[in-house]
């Protein structure tokens, strides 16, 4: 069996801040054709990492800061990608990498709705790097919700990490659905019609700017897990 410590190890040398290994097995709830299996019939095993985002970036009373973080760490994390999957292949690690977000197949105009090739925030989930909130968005233990990830399908057999057990919201905490200005989201979806408008701002120069992330920044665990639900189980 290839030495899975070796390989997140690899990965975090080459520049990330977390790296989980998900079993294929545990994708069994990915939506028909969003398997990781889909994508590559030989996967057994998908590395999944994190790069944190610059914090402070989200508390700016202007929305340049964090859409040139996002921008930024996006373009960052699909190079790592291209890294990591070329050293693998340098291990002897067969391995296909994947888009952090775009581009992507799946497209519904009627009702603005996108959908990647394979889901980044449920493979971090399966990989034990944090859990998903009311907002819909991963959150890390030790780095909240400003997180960018990335995943490599690869063909060998890894050893798994657990799922995080730590709890994210509070069962009565609704402040990420209440300071949504578009009512977009409702606890387990995002609707994305509603969303898209705001969150990917198109400026009259042609800009696209993140004007809207409310629903990250109002979260009490933004920047990571706080008080009695917080473990010691992040990668
Ligand atoms: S980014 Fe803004 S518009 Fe979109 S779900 Fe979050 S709060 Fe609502
Ligand atoms: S604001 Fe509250 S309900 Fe929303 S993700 Fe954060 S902790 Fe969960």
């Amino acid at each position: 069996m290839i030495d899975s410590k070796l390989v997140k190890e690899t990965v975090k040398a080459l520049g990330a801040d977390l790296c989980g290994v998900a079993p294929v097995e545990r994708f069994g709830g990915a939506p028909e054709g969003f398997h990781p299996t889909d994508i590559w019939s030989s996967c057994k095993s998908v590395i999944v990492f994190a790069k944190k985002l610059p914090s402070q970036s989200l508390f700016a009373d202007n929305c340049i800061p964090y859409t040139f973080v996002n921008t930024m760490l996006t373009q960052e994390v699909d190079w790592l990608i291209i890294e990591i999957s070329l050293k693998l292949e340098a291990m002897g690690i067969a391995n296909v990498p994947i888009p952090s977000d775009d581009p992507y197949l799946h497209w519904e105009a009627d009702r603005s709705y996108g959908r990647a090739i394979l889901s980044m925030k449920h493979a971090g989930y399966l990989a034990g790097l944090g859990v998903l909130g009311k907002n819909t968005l991963l959150i890390n233990g030790d780095y909240g919700n400003m997180i960018q990830i990335g995943a490599v399908l690869v063909a060998a057999e890894l050893e798994p990490d657990p799922i995080a057990t730590y709890e994210a919201c509070m069962a009565d905490c609704i402040l990420c659905l209440d300071s949504c200005p578009a009512q977009a989201l409702d606890g387990v979806t995002v609707n994305q019609q509603l969303c898209r408008p705001l969150s990917n701002y198109k400026t009259e120069k042609g800009y696209i700017l993140k004007k809207c992330y409310e629903c990250r920044k109002v979260c009490p665990n933004a920047l990571g897990i706080v008080g009695e639900r917080r473990r010691s189980t992040q990668t």
